[in-house]
């Protein structure tokens, strides 16, 4: 066993380090199936032990990869076998709830799932929420500062962390275990490892802010027919429901079909075909509330063609399976192979133009390549995968996105982060003065480059 290996399991414990030859057991990540390549896998099970464990590492410049659930999608957390994994798996405790702060400290390897029911439990919620809920964690959520289903109401991960806990690649415990709201006092250090990817510290543990939960939430499902009513639709929900709106996500039609269509188990809940689908979630905390409010704008949008179709759920059920037609894409996948999943953030207004123009150049220059779009569309933020057919170059592919999107200012990644496979694109969205700093930044905080070396930028 290398000298390295031996001194991590003198800190951590055997139970704590799963050896190379045992690892080939476990995938690299939730969509990739390869096995996962390591020198070793160590899961340390206190802050104490992961700065001992990065001391170790620091002397002798052993690289280290920091992973949650391995449900990035930007290949943020691959390693290969010269690196040591440190998975938080075994730090997921649920320290306090403190229902008077509405606050909950956890442990960094948390699942996010867990979190939610926790608090939910309390009559609290904790907002951030997304489709790999029941795997990826908590440190993994503040490393790609993650956005998902509710940020147009609650905002991103930033907003939902009030205090941390790091360690840094020297081993130095920077602690800022605050509940408090306001703390003007001096940088706001805990920011820089939201959005961070591995690469400045290990997250160890965060306060976590949390929120009165509404009584419950409603679920509609629309058929809209041109995405002028889209962008009015948002607007109206916006303001008739009193900032209760707390998802708008659109299905593009083959997205939608793709999903319910015949070799999929969901069924589609609405009649009529249309360019585009909206989901919408609103909250309701009012027990005043009346519902029939709701289903007089369905009356309304129906009758003067804002939609052609729509169903507000009847049941916990019901909402499950319409959600289950926005977040079901993964076994539906599979039927392609291979997928690009791209996340990028441009004004709404420009989204349809440039989802028809990037499928149109990518089937002219892949003719049996495949766009299905969808997105968090009310904060502005659009998915597409594309199902390359025999092409299989994504490199050819990006050209045929990014380029055009760094016209209309947007974004190579709204919430998935850079990771290794945007890594090329990162000065598309960020200026050369921009991307310095950020080198100084790492440079300042892990000088030897342990801590997920060639990730976001070289
Ligand atoms: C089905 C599905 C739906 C998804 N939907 C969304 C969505 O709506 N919105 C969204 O933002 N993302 C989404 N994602 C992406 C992913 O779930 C998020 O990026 C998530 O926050 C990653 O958490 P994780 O624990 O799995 O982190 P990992 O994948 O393990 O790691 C991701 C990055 O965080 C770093 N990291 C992990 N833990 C720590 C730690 N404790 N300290 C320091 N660095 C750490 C890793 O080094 C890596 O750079 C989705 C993924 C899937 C598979």
């Amino acid at each position: 066993m290398p000298a390295i290996l031996e001194k991590i399991k003198n800190i951590v414990g055997d139970a704590g380090i799963v050896p190379q030859e045992v690892l080939s057991g476990r995938s690299a990540g939730i969509w990739d199936s390869s096995p996962l390549q390591a020198l070793a896998l160590v899961r340390p099970k206190t802050t104490e032990e992961v700065a001992s464990v990065l001391q170790a590492c620091n002397q002798v410049g052993q690289t280290v990869i920091p992973v949650g659930g391995m449900t990035g999608l930007t290949g943020a957390h691959r390693s290969s076998t010269a690196d040591i994994i440190l998975s938080l798996e075994r730090m997921n405790t649920i320290e306090e709830l403190d229902s008077q702060s509405r606050t909950m400290t956890v442990g960094a390897g948390a699942i996010l799932q867990n979190v939610q029911e926790k608090a939910g439990e309390a009559g609290l919620m904790f907002t951030l929420d997304l489709g790999a809920r029941a795997s990826c964690t908590i440190g993994g959520n503040i490393a790609t500062n993650a956005g998902g289903i509710r940020v147009l109401r609650c905002g991103m991960m930033r907003e939902q962390v009030l205090g941390l806990e790091a360690v840094l690649a020297n081993g130095s415990i920077i602690s800022s275990m605050f509940k408090l709201l306001k703390n003007n006092t001096g940088y706001d250090l805990k920011q820089l490892f939201l959005g961070s990817e591995g690469s400045l510290g290990v997250v160890t543990k965060a306060v976590l802010r949390l929120h009165e939960a509404p009584l419950h939430i409603e679920t509609a499902i629309l058929a809209v027919p041109g995405w002028d009513q889209v962008m009015t639709l948002l607007r109206e929900y916006d303001s008739t429901l009193n900032g209760q709106l707390a998802a708008f996500e659109v299905l593009w039609q083959n997205y939608y079909d793709l999903n319910t269509g015949s070799s999929s188990e969901l069924d589609p809940p609405l009649s009529e075909p249309a360019p585009y689908y909206v989901l919408i979630d609103v909250f309701v905390s009012d027990d005043t509330y009346d519902r029939s409010r709701l289903e007089k704008l369905l009356m309304q949008q129906l009758e003067n063609g804002q939609i052609v179709d729509g169903i507000l759920a009847n049941s916990e059920n019901e909402r499950h399976k319409f959600w289950q037609i926005r977040e079901n894409f993964d076994p539906e996948q599979k039927k392609f192979g291979l997928i690009y999943g791209y996340d990028i953030s441009l004004p709404i207004a420009k989204m349809p133009n440039f989802v028809d123009s990037v499928t149109h150049s990518l089937k002219s220059n892949f003719p049996d390549a495949e766009l299905f779009s969808f997105g968090h569309i009310g904060d502005g933020n659009l998915h597409f995968s594309v199902a390359p057919g025999a092409a299989q170059d994504r490199a050819a592919i990006d050209q045929l996105v990014y380029p055009p999107l760094q016209k209309l200012k947007g974004s190579v990644s709204a919430e998935h982060g850079i990771g290794l496979d945007k890594k090329p694109y990162l000065a598309y969205t960020r200026s050369e003065a921009e991307i310095e700093l950020m080198r100084q930044i790492k440079r300042t905080m892990d000088p030897k480059g342990i801590l997920n070396p060639g990730k976001l930028f070289d």
